[in-house]
């Protein structure tokens, strides 16, 4: 009689490489948009990533969330795949403002919502400093489903009565680590509270510092938490 435990004998999970962010779960399998899921495979994208995985599902569902994965696990796709979704069923209502701290990543997220939506009659904006603010409105004039911005910038525009925050029912907080350490923390305030109530609030970071768990829980409702460890 053993009183070893069995589990001991359990083959050990492959050891995470650097393909350590890839499941084997295939696009294909979560019923997207047809359209949709071909501008995925067009990209090259075969499997979801692990953040992917444990978040495009509850976010179709509508859910908040809180998402913490190291840069570089594809993070965009998990937040844009969703919202592509839910614009796709009503794009004439559908909203959403996605917040990033700085002009680079605006710029990859509204390229990488672009690749996604070929075909798919969906209009972005990327609104951020260092470019004329005079050329704002008329990005504004057409009914857009997907804002991204640099909080400075955003700011600005809702001040100037040229973007109506309240119509925002979708906020993404991207790289809100970084947002706080480059001092956006103010701004993001400001913002959400001009956005007001809105239907699904989400926050992607790659860490979190247990002194930000009172900002956070003052910005999400009831969310999902994800968390996936580095290397896995
Ligand atoms: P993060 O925001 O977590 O830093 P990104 O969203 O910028 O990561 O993605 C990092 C890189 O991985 C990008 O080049 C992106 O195109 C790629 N990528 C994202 N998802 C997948 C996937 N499922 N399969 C292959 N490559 C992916
Ligand atoms: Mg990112």
């Amino acid at each position: 009689e053993s009183s070893l435990d069995p589990r001991l004998f359990e083959k050990k999970a492959k050891p995470s490489g650097q393909e350590g962010f890839r499941t084997n779960k295939s696009f294909e399998d979560l019923s997207l948009s047809p359209k949709l899921l071909q501008n995925i495979l067009n990209k090259g994208y075969q499997t979801l990533t692990t953040i992917q995985e444990q978040s495009i599902l509850p976010l179709m569902d509508g859910r908040d969330m809180m998402a913490i994965s190291k840069t570089g696990s594809g993070k965009t796709a998990a937040f844009l795949i969703p919202i592509i979704e839910h614009a796709l069923k009503d794009p004439s209502n559908y909203s959403a403002l996605i917040v990033t701290p700085t002009r680079e990543l605006a710029l990859q997220i509204e390229e990488e919502f672009k690749s996604l939506t070929q075909g798919l009659h969906l209009y972005s904006a990327t609104f951020i400093g260092g470019t004329n603010i005079n050329s704002d409105p008329q990005k504004l004039a057409r009914k857009l489903q997907v804002i991204v911005g640099t909080p400075g910038r955003l700011l600005d525009l809702s001040d100037r009565k040229v973007l109506d925050l309240r119509k925002i029912n979708t906020l993404v907080l991207d790289e809100f680590d970084r947002m706080l350490d480059m001092g956006f923390v103010l701004d993001v305030n400001k913002l959400v509270n001009r956005i007001g109530k809105r239907e699904q609030t989400l926050l992607f970071s790659a860490t979190l510092e247990p002194n930000q768990k009172k900002l956070i829980d003052g910005l999400l409702n009831n969310p999902i938490e994800v968390k996936v460890d580095s290397g896995s």
